[in-house]
């Protein structure tokens, strides 16, 4: 019964999005070829040469997640890190209380044809173990989930390089703790769902860039709420790439569960979920490097997401490549904080810096005079171990004005 009003949806729409896609087909047709194996192959090394990505190891994921900030921000994409806490038990890793840390970018559209967004997402971290499920501290993670971040990155450069603007803000995330339990999108999803966000579609990549030999497929699990879009996503597919679309049956469509877009799926949320057909034999272990993947396949993969994300946004020809509005992009995190918190901020030119926290009736508890800083990222520790609990204000000034966040002390 369902199956068979899968098929009959899937016919009508079809016949619905040719023509409404039609007005971008052009410029579609003009960015495909510029997809990289090569851009995204560096992505993947970087990311693998963290040695693990394991969300519990000491520091978390920090560090992996400054650094998909800095790529996303010399992109032009608005980009902070959204950490949360987690306290909970593994059935792998045991007990654990650790901060996670997810990220979150923004590519704003100038004439928004609606106030839904589109989400890019991919997890960050990685998880590795032998044949007596004990972790191991290498989990290179190439194909789990380097290869669905490097798609992620690879639109953001894209999107870039052309001065794309669109007619949806588009949300490129990257998920913690996803090998724990979709940690990072499940907090993602409650955020949106608390907030009444509205996403017209999650396009999820995970494990995107297995492919040993020339019979490319990729299949395309879907959710009961979004029959469309996974139709939609077989077409597109199907016209742009090398690869020809598997839409699992309903019984085959089991994993559907196992990544991050069941998180938003829970929530009510819209999502398709890629993943690749012939499943990696490295699967979970310390041989998860980049070596064995296929990056030309890869790219294949980020097309059909390209596609994907004109079909869903529709490009806005009538805007030019805009300045950046924002002053600093400051971000504070843990927020709350205990006793030390970092405080991020983005200079897009060289600048004197002064940083303050006041308390909210305005007197000055920290002060810091930053002679001249380069463009470009800075973290600075603050020290509010000495602050009774409570909200403080923290300003940033820049050459370019000043910017105001708040931060509570637990
Ligand atoms: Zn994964």
């Amino acid at each position: 019964m369902k199956r068979f009003i899968y098929i009959s949806v899937m016919v009508v729409v079809t016949m619905m999005t040719g023509s409404l896609f039609a007005q971008n087909e052009e410029d579609i047709n003009n960015l495909l070829p510029q997809i990289n194996a090569d851009s995204l192959l560096r992505t993947v090394n970087d990311l693998e040469n963290f040695g693990s990505r394991f969300a519990l190891r000491t520091g978390g994921n920090r560090e992996v997640a400054e650094y998909l900030v800095q790529r996303l921000t010399n992109y032009g994409v608005n980009a902070v890190i959204d950490s949360f806490y987690n306290e909970s038990t593994n059935w792998l890793a045991g007990d654990y209380a650790q901060w996670f840390y997810n990220v979150k970018g923004i590519l704003s559209s100038e004439n928004p044809k609606d106030d839904s967004i589109v989400i890019v997402g991919a997890h960050l971290d990685a998880i590795s173990y032998n044949q007596n499920y004990t972790l191991l501290n290498q989990a290179p993670g190439a194909d789990d989930n380097a290869s669905g971040v490097a798609v992620m990155m690879e639109l953001a450069r894209i999107c870039h390089e052309n001065g794309l603007r669109f007619k949806r803000d588009i949300h490129f995330m990257a998920y913690d703790g996803e090998e724990l339990g979709l940690l990072g999108s499940y907090d993602d999803a409650w955020r949106r769902d608390t907030a009444g966000d509205k996403v017209a579609i999650m396009l999820n990549n995970d494990m995107v860039s297995y492919q040993p030999d020339e019979d490319w497929k990729l299949t395309l699990h879907w959710y009961d709420n979004a029959l469309d879009i996974v139709s939609r996503a077989a077409e597109i597919c199907s016209q742009y790439t090398n690869i020809e679309p598997v839409v699992p049956t309903e019984d085959e469509n089991g994993d559907s569960h196992y990544s991050d877009s069941y998180a938003y799926y829970q929530f009510g949320f819209r999502a398709v979920f890629a993943i690749e057909h012939t499943f990696s034999t490295s699967y979970h272990t310390y041989h998860d490097v980049s070596d064995s993947n296929n990056y030309d396949f890869l790219a294949d993969v980020a097309r059909y997401n390209m596609a994907m994300l004109v079909a869903y946004t529709e490009l806005d020809n009538t805007v030019g490549v805009e300045e950046h509005a924002f002053t600093a992009m400051a971000h504070v995190y843990p927020n709350p904080v205990t006793d030390k918190a970092c405080l991020q901020y983005q200079l897009y030119d060289n600048s004197s810096v002064e940083i303050s926290v006041t308390d909210l009736l305005g007197r000055v508890l920290l002060h810091q005079n930053l002679p001249l800083q380069t463009a470009g990222i800075h973290l600075i520790d603050l020290d509010l171990s000495q602050l009774p609990s409570g909200v403080y204000l923290c300003q940033i000034r820049t050459d370019r004005g000043s910017e105001t966040l708040k931060i509570a002390r637990k």
